[in-house]
C-alpha cells in the first residue's frame, strides 16, 4: 500500500494510471469492520482503492469531541494493507485547507433535522471536506456507510450540486454481535457503557417489529422510556422519518419509505444509529 501525504504525491500517482477506475473511502480513521467494509465494496469495484484518513476540524462542533477523536495510526495502516486497500492518504489540516473556508451550502431539511439540528454547521463542514477530497482525487466511486444517513442524502445532494462525476454508494451498516453499531467512538466506552449501548440497537429493533401495531408517539415515548431508565443512557433524539426528505412521520400511512433515526450520549460520548422500518 502506498501512503501519501502531500496532494501533488497523491495526484502524480493518480496521474500515472488514468485509465483505471479509482474508488474513494473518506474516513476519519480509528477503523473497524465497518469501515473495511466500504474498502472491500470498493475493491469488488474499482481497479484501485483510495482510503482518506482525515480528522476533518470543521466538521466538529464540540472541541471536545475533536479533541477525543480517537487517532490508530499504526493499526490503522496494518488493518488496510490486509483489506488490501492501494492507497493510504493522510494530509495535515494545513495540506487540506491552506486557507480558512468559508463556504455555506443549501441541503434543506436533509441537513436542518436530527444530526443538523443537533449538531449545528456540522453537515456543512462535510460538504466542505468533501468537496475538497472530490476535488484532488476525482474518483469514480465513492462509499459511504448507511450508519451515517443523513450523511449519504447529504453527499449525494451535494455531488448534483457541484455537478460531480462521481458515484456515490451507500453500504449497510455492520454491528458488533451485540447489535451495536460499529464506531470509532466505541473506542472511548467503558465494558459497562458498551454493554448499555447494545439497547440502543434492541430498542430499535423493537420499534421496527412493532410499527403499525403502536401509534408512532407511543413506539417513540417507549424507547426513550426504556433507554433512559439505563444509568447510562441519555435519549438526545428518537425520530421516524422519511428515508428521502428525512422530514419527520407522524402517521404510519404518511410514507412508504420509513426510517427510525437516534442519538444517544453514553457518557461523554455521542452514539447514533439508525435502522430502515420499511423501504
Ligand atoms: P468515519 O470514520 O466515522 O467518518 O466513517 C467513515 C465512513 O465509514 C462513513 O461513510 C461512515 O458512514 C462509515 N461507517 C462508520 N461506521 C460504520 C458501520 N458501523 N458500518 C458501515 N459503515 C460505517
Amino acid at each position: 500500500m502506498q501512503i501519501f501525504k502531500y496532494i501533488q504525491d497523491l495526484q502524480d500517482y493518480l496521474n500515472q494510471n488514468t485509465n483505471k477506475t479509482i474508488g474513494f473511502v473518506p474516513t476519519m480513521g480509528a477503523l473497524h469492520e465497518g469501515h473495511l467494509s466500504l474498502i472491500e465494496a470498493s475493491n469488488r469495484q474499482c481497479d484501485i482503492t483510495i482510503c482518506s484518513i482525515f480528522v476533518n476540524p470543521v466538521q466538529f462542533n464540540r472541541q471536545n469531541d475533536f479533541d477525543n477523536y480517537p487517532k490508530t495510526f499504526t493499526s490503522d495502516s496494518k488493518k488496510l494493507i490486509t483489506a488490501k486497500c492501494d492507497v493510504l492518504f493522510c494530509p495535515s489540516v494545513n495540506e487540506m485547507y491552506p486557507v480558512k473556508v468559508e463556504k455555506y451550502f443549501e441541503f434543506g431539511p436533509m441537513a436542518e433535522l436530527m444530526e443538523g439540528r443537533h449538531r449545528p454547521g456540522h453537515f456543512n463542514g462535510v460538504a466542505i471536506v468533501i468537496e475538497r477530497f472530490f476535488e484532488i482525487i476525482d474518483p469514480d466511486y465513492a462509499y459511504f456507510g448507511e450508519k451515517d444517513f443523513q450523511q449519504l442524502a447529504v453527499v449525494k445532494d451535494l455531488c448534483k450540486q457541484i455537478g460531480s462525476k462521481t458515484q456515490i454508494i451507500g453500504a449497510p451498516i455492520i454491528r458488533e454481535s451485540s447489535g451495536l453499531a460499529m464506531s470509532s467512538r466505541n473506542l472511548r466506552l467503558s465494558e459497562d457503557e458498551k454493554i448499555a449501548a447494545a439497547n440502543i440497537s434492541e430498542e430499535l429493533k423493537y420499534i421496527c417489529n412493532n410499527a403499525g401495531k403502536y401509534s408512532i408517539d407511543e413506539l417513540l415515548n417507549n424507547y426513550k422510556k426504556n433507554i433512559d431508565a439505563n444509568t447510562y443512557l441519555v435519549t438526545e433524539y428518537i425520530e421516524i422519518a422519511d428515508g428521502n426528505t428525512m422530514l419527520p412521520i407522524r402517521n404510519w400511512e404518511d410514507s412508504n419509505y420509513l426510517v427510525v433515526f437516534t442519538a444517544v450520549n453514553v457518557g461523554e460520548v455521542r452514539l447514533i444509529d439508525n435502522m430502515t422500518i420499511i423501504n
